[in-house]
């Protein structure tokens, strides 16, 4: 992913907003009086996340190296991420494409979804990106910026507590349909160090694809959430720029559990930037708002944190502590759906 500069869409986004203000005030008072103390919800016994659990699936993703389209590494760590699907029970669906990178190479694609409850009309959308980055090219080191990384933050951390959450959910299932969905080629987009024209759309081909061919005809879910970089040490989710353009209840619920559930540290409830991510093309393809809960330090260059498309992105980075965090709120709003 990268970072996004939406001036033109934040102006878009405030003349809707001028137009739909006395709506909003509405809606705010509808979900104030949700909140009245004195209305308690029915308890849900959420699944205990195990971060221990968590940490293994993304070692053992970075164990098979960097997860770069084409090579042996994903083609093996593709297939386990298959196979721990249906040791879950998922229903799975393989989506395989040829798509084509900025450079013109042919990328061997796939998309893998785990579907649970798959009859439920009522659903959720999980994801996160499964490959990761062919280049190095935050690294200072010039010499090194052309190797590929091994994505355990950007990439392997996502997937991790995805995993993690599919084991849970098979031992007792949520009220809710859940899809899981990791997503290929996220990552190959167009290097800083790269000479020819810039193009757009070269990150996220994975979803690109899945937003026009859905692994169900006609698919719909109530919302998504999107997982990235989730496992850093001293992670901090601040509320990203288009997921709260177009997601902003979902936000509101996903940041609110994080604090009820002691979690205010890692899930400020502050504004972060805007990235390019997996979660615009899932809403601009299919309208099913989308949140990406994704790493924000503000006080580093690139504002995801200075590991960031380097060789620090390695198991060294991952805490347990920020995978427990994400998985435990996630879990949490996803097991009160009804
Ligand atoms: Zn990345």
């Amino acid at each position: 992913m990268k970072r996004n500069y939406p001036l033109l869409a934040a102006m878009l986004m405030l003349v809707i907003a001028i137009g739909s203000c006395s709506n909003n005030r509405k809606q705010a008072t509808e979900a104030d009086e949700n909140a009245r103390p004195d209305v308690v919800p029915a308890s849900v016994v959420v699944p205990a996340f195990n971060a221990d659990s968590a940490y293994r699936y993304v070692k053992e993703q970075v164990d098979f190296g960097p997860r770069v389209p084409n090579t042996a590494a994903h083609r093996a760590c593709g297939d386990y991420l298959i196979n721990k699907l249906r040791q879950f029970s998922a229903q799975v669906h393989v989506q395989e494409a040829d798509l084509v990178a900025y450079d013109n190479t042919i990328l061997k694609a796939r998309n893998i979804i785990g579907s649970f409850n798959p009859d439920n009309r009522r659903r959720i959308l999980l994801c996160a990106h499964w490959d990761s980055r062919p280049y190095a090219d935050e690294e200072r080191n010039k010499k090194k910026q052309k190797e590929p990384i091994l994505g355990a933050n950007d990439g392997a951390s996502g997937v991790g507590v995805l995993l993690e959450m599919a084991r849970l959910m098979q031992q007792q299932a949520p009220t809710i349909g859940v899809d899981i969905i990791f997503f290929d080629a996220e990552d190959y987009g167009i290097p800083s160090f790269h000479k020819g024209a810039y193009k757009a759309d070269t990150w996220c081909l994975g979803s690109q694809y899945w937003g026009r061919v859905p692994h169900v005809q006609g698919y719909n879910a109530r919302y998504g959430i999107l997982l990235d970089m989730v496992g850093g040490r001293g992670a901090t989710f601040y509320r990203e720029g288009f997921s709260q353009r177009t997601a902003p209840e979902q936000v509101k619920k996903i940041w609110d559990t994080a604090q009820r559930l002691g979690f205010g540290s890692f899930f400020p409830q502050a504004d972060g930037m805007e990235v390019t991510d997996d979660h615009i093309y899932v809403y601009e393809r299919t309208r099913i708002p989308c949140v990406d809960i994704i790493n924000y330090q503000p006080d580093s260059d690139s504002g995801f944190g200075d590991f960031w498309h380097t060789h620090q992105d390695n198991m060294d980075v991952i805490d347990r502590a920020t995978l427990n965090a994400v998985g435990r709120t996630v879990m949490e709003v996803v097991y009160n759906e009804k």
